[in-house]
């Protein structure tokens, strides 16, 4: 069995630097807590819990002088007001990539522009975007446009950059003037391009991460269209009958998977099939 192991699967630098900044403040602390799942991964989030880093959805939940993480996702302005307000210890592990995008979505809306964020409506990334666009934004939705004529449009930093550009071109004839800033991060592009070049190759492609990650779903959905892939979250998953007459396996992993879990992976299909 030949292993095609993608050399730019797992965490991506905006999730690496806010688990370290995680692991640091627990390492000095008696309670850290993040607000929200620090990544998308149901197994880290477990190990973290046992370095003592626990996750909650709401403010509300935030146990008396616990620290709280700002997840690389980062929040709405107003969040961080109630948090402040509340005199909690913050540590903001927003990646730089997603502050940057927020740094021009309130310039824009400031400049006057309707703010229109391309990506997933529900994702923290997006509701966090929005918070700094104020009143005037939408989350673009192809099958409504916003009808204004001066309008700003900025990606979710995760976003699939063909995605962004049909969205761009079905906005323009309503408008006037448009102003872009393209805030995709290219740790994804990276990802998908290497994964599509495994995928060509590959009998098989598995595709390693939490089934609530946004990014690793996206990656199995273009792996699958290449090839039969498999999403799974832990070697445990793997099945026998998936190698039956294949020669070569093709493995990646999204941006919020931790080596381990892609290591005990490939360990795993190394012993079902020794000479890989
Ligand atoms: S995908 Fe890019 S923007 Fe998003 S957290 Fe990772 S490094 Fe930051």
């Amino acid at each position: 069995m030949k292993i095609y192991r993608a050399r730019h699967g797992g965490f991506c630098f905006g999730v690496k630097r806010a688990i370290k900044l995680a692991l640091e403040a627990a390492d000095n602390s008696h309670g850290v807590c993040s607000l929200g799942p620090l990544i998308h991964n149901r197994l880290a989030v477990d190990d973290l819990m046992k370095s003592g880093i626990r996750s909650c959805d709401e403010i509300r939940g935030l146990k008396k002088n616990e620290i709280v993480i700002i997840r690389s996702h980062g929040v709405a302005p107003d969040v961080m007001q109630r948090l402040r307000s509340k005199n909690c210890q913050i540590i903001d592990a927003t990646c730089p990539r997603v502050r940057r995008a927020q740094r021009y979505v309130e310039k824009l809306a400031g400049e006057g522009y309707h703010v229109v964020i391309v990506g997933e409506k529900d994702h923290p990334e997006v509701k966090g975007l929005l918070g700094y666009a104020g009143k005037r934004a939408s989350i673009y939705n192809d099958n409504e446009r916003p009808g204004k004529k001066k309008i700003g449009v900025v990606p979710q930093t995760t976003l699939n950059q063909e995605r962004f550009n049909r969205a761009v071109t079905d906005l323009m004839p309503d408008t006037i003037e448009m102003k872009i800033y393209n805030t995709i991060c290219q740790e994804t592009a990276v990802r998908i391009n290497e994964a599509v070049k495994i995928a060509k190759k590959a009998d098989i492609m598995i595709v390693i991460g939490g089934k609530n990650s946004a990014n690793t779903t996206r990656l199995y959905q273009i792996c699958r269209k290449l090839r039969r892939s498999y999403h799974i979250e832990s070697a445990g998953e793997l099945k026998r009958s998936w190698f039956s007459a294949v020669k070569s396996v093709g493995i990646t992993a999204g941006a919020s998977t931790p080596k381990q879990q892609v290591d005990d992976v490939v360990r795993k299909i190394r012993r079902m099939f020794p000479r890989s």
